[in-house]
């Protein structure tokens, strides 16, 4: 009989070929169990994913009592499910008052593609702009948003319409004119490395979009729910968007996502024509209601409080090792810099084998990252950054 392993390799389509092919068989907060029944601490969230960590008992409580009353029903939209009415009242609470409407769907890339059809309807415009070494899914509409030209060109042609501007940067922000329909960018760039912008970039930007009628888009597939200490990135950056995009740690594990907008807003993709946006799947119920429990965890046990305290430590135990250049952190959305990629992967894969899980970002491949958990407790991050440092010296 041929193993999982050899299985896993015939009949799954790979994304590399040098796949980590761990076989984790159970996870359960923040570590991950394989068949030999080794422990990993997973130091990334599975990407930022399991924010609350893995397989949080309320999160699975909710999925069993979801479970119990019904699966899918209908198409995203007709019927009036519970879970999606909690959980998008739950989410507006969140939010400033004119982000109060949630468009439900599966996945990021989702998110922003419906959140960019959104704007172009509103506006009435076709111009997109994104940011240099952006990852905003791979989708069609995502993917032509992304700032990496290398790694979008062999899917040309892309969508008509999108450019890039530099993150950050103050001249470009003259490029937002009153053509441009949406400028989507990440309150925090995390595939980048970890980028941060200015505050006077933030204000700048919402200056001239405010000036020429264009809507600034968040992505906050990755910087939402916590991740960077606060519920989402654009108050740890300090802009007001008009659009969010959400998907990654919203779920608990579940797959799910949303654009949110002003109700005005979303109104334009009910009629002409009707129907302008639709998902079969979007907002799942079962989905839907292992998000509400997810969220309301990271908000009652009040997550978000302790991150900045946790990132400084592990800022500060890691800055001094021999052989890290550079570390950017946006609360517990961290990037470790080496001299290069080759360094830095030997770095990640001996800290597997140590029991550790890290991993380098798509558009920054000489930088570790971490992004823990946000209830990682002490003792857990202190051996997991014991783990790191001696992986570390164990190459350089
Ligand atoms: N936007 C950002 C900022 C992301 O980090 C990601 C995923 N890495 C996406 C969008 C795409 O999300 P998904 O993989 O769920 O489509």
């Amino acid at each position: 009989m041929l193993s999982q392993r050899e299985l896993f390799f015939s009949h799954l389509a790979q994304t590399s070929f040098e796949p980590l092919a761990l076989e984790i068989v159970e996870a359960s907060g923040v570590c991950l169990k394989d068949k030999n029944g080794k422990t990993y601490i997973d130091l990334i969230s599975g990407i930022s994913v399991s924010n609350i960590g893995h397989r949080h008992p309320k999160v699975v409580e909710a999925i069993r009592l979801q479970t119990d009353k019904y699966l899918h029903l209908m198409v995203y939209g007709e019927y009036i499910q519970s879970p999606q009415v909690l959980l998008a009242s739950k989410i507006a609470s969140l939010l400033p008052e004119t982000l109060s409407n949630v468009f439900f769907v599966n996945s990021g890339s989702e998110a922003n593609d419906g959140a960019l059809k959104l704007a172009r309807k509103y506006t009435g415009r076709s111009e997109i702009l994104s940011c240099v070494n952006a990852y905003h899914g791979s989708t069609f509409g995502a993917l032509s948003a992304i700032g990496c030209a290398d790694y979008k060109k062999w899917f040309a042609p892309l969508v008509p319409g999108f450019s890039n501007i530099r993150f950050g940067n103050m001249e470009d922000i003259s490029l937002i004119t009153d053509k441009t329909a949406a400028v989507l960018i990440e309150p925090v760039q995390g595939e980048a490395g970890v980028r941060t912008a200015s505050k006077e970039y933030w204000t700048a930007l919402q200056e001239q979009c405010k000036a020429t009628g264009t809507l600034i888009i968040a992505d906050e597939v990755q910087t939402g729910f916590g991740r960077t200490g606060k519920m989402f990135g654009f108050e740890f950056a300090g802009f007001t968007p008009d659009i969010i995009t959400l998907a990654k740690g919203m779920g608990g594990g579940m797959p799910i996502g949303a654009f949110v907008a002003s109700k005005e807003m979303m109104n334009c993709l009910a009629n002409n024509p009707i129907l302008s946006h639709i998902t079969t799947f979007g907002g799942h119920p079962v989905s839907a209601a292992a998000a509400l429990a997810c969220i309301n965890v990271i908000t009652e046990e009040h997550l978000t409080d302790d991150i900045s305290r946790k990132s400084e430590i592990i800022v500060s135990f890691l800055k001094d090792i021999k052989g890290v250049k550079e570390i950017r952190a946006a609360g517990f959305l961290i990037a470790v810099e080496f001299e290069s990629f080759e360094i830095n992967k030997k770095i990640i894969d001996t800290a597997i084998t140590n029991g550790v899980i890290g991993d380098w970002f798509l558009f920054c491949d000489n930088s570790l990252r971490i992004a823990p958990p946000l209830n990682i407790t002490d003792d857990e991050l202190s051996t997991a950054l014991n783990i790191i440092k001696k992986s570390i010296q164990s190459i350089l």
